[in-house]
């Protein structure tokens, strides 16, 4: 009980791409920028084994970005046509390629990061892709012009390519929806749907994340304008409960999202965030079993797993390990209360 996970990303080192930055640029390129990727995965493995992490990624040290990343290797998105729109309502800018034609997976996208973090870790492997409807919301779209039926074309792409990786070993099959808590009404009408497309048929466990962004100032700013509590849950968890997805991602450290919304999830695997990716103080292990308490009366210890609020990727190394660290001593400690 209480296992503990990630989000996803980790920090890049510096000799791989510029520290503490979103599409932060690589420092290397050919096939030593390609050397340079895996070795940060095995640093990356390595420190979250260290740490004591139960279910690990592979850090995603080997894409710039967590949209961006899938969408290099998609026929019909060009990025010699990057325009810089407003994502997530207008929330922040953002230089993203534009689609122009038919949307199709031209081959393995992630098969090698895979086949290489399977081979050097012993522990359940969690992989991540961006869900459909975020990946609609980080590009342009010249081609389809409808966002369900975009959508629906990446769903299809996601799928071929998730039952690749599972057959790879992969465990557990993320898709990152931070638009979930942007788009509510598209939620419902289609991005559940999206969801469904593309985890039809695999046999691995399923995951969606759900944030409030990562820790940086747009979001930041956001956040204060959502008012003393954060409901945006409330209308999707229903849907969620109701899905065939496995386990939802969601963020509770320092947040102000009501703790009683975890019990709409009733018959999922819930990700609480216990640890905040906004800030750089390192929760101590204590605040962080302080926050699994709190979530405790909502979700059955079987099916909570102790987890980070977002990705970890624009904070400093450091900042990450102490994280890493005060996320499994704070299960831990908790872990020991329920079992005597
Ligand atoms: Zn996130």
């Amino acid at each position: 009980m209480l296992r503990t996970t990630i989000a996803g990303s980790l920090p890049k080192p510096s000799w791989l791409a510029k520290p503490e930055t979103l599409w932060a640029p690589w420092s290397l390129a050919g096939a030593a920028l390609e050397e340079a990727k895996r070795d940060a995965v095995l640093l990356a493995l390595r420190e979250q084994e260290d740490a004591g992490i139960d279910i690990v990624t592979d850090g995603e040290q080997s894409r710039q970005h967590f949209v961006h990343g899938f969408l290099e290797r998609i026929a019909g998105v060009d990025f010699s046509r990057r325009v810089t729109i407003g994502i997530r309502a207008d929330r922040y800018k953002a230089e993203v390629p534009t689609v122009t034609g038919a949307i199709k997976r031209t081959g393995p996208i992630h098969a090698d990061e895979v086949r290489f973090a399977r081979a050097h870790t012993t522990k359940p492997l969690k992989f991540t892709i961006p869900g459909p409807m975020t990946i609609v919301d980080t590009l342009a779209d010249e081609h389809y012009r409808d966002r369900r039926r975009l959508a629906l074309e990446f769903a299809r792409v996601i799928n071929e390519e998730a039952h690749e990786l599972a057959a790879l070993g992969v465990d557990v099959l993320q898709l990152d929806e931070p638009a979930f808590n942007v788009y509510m009404d598209d939620v419902a009408a289609w991005g559940i749907e999206a969801l469904h497309r593309a985890i039809e048929g695999l046999r691995c466990r399923t995951a969606v994340h759900i944030c409030y962004g990562y820790g940086i100032k747009a979001n930041v700013d956001w956040k204060a304008t959502l008012g003393g509590e954060w409901r945006q849950y409330e209308r999707t968890f229903p849907l969620l409960a109701k899905s065939r997805l496995d386990q939802v991602s969601l963020e509770c450290a320092n947040s102000r999202v009501p703790l009683e919304l975890l019990s709409l999830l009733r018959g999922k695997d819930v990700l609480v965030g216990v640890v905040d990716v906004a800030t750089d103080v390192v929760e101590t292990p204590e605040q962080v079993a302080a926050v699994i308490r709190k979530a405790l009366p909502f979700v059955r210890p079987e099916r909570l797993y102790p987890c980070t609020n977002c990705g970890m990727v624009p904070l400093a190394r450091e900042v990450a390990r102490g994280k890493l660290r005060a996320l499994a001593a704070g299960a831990a400690i908790v872990r020991r209360e329920l079992t005597g």
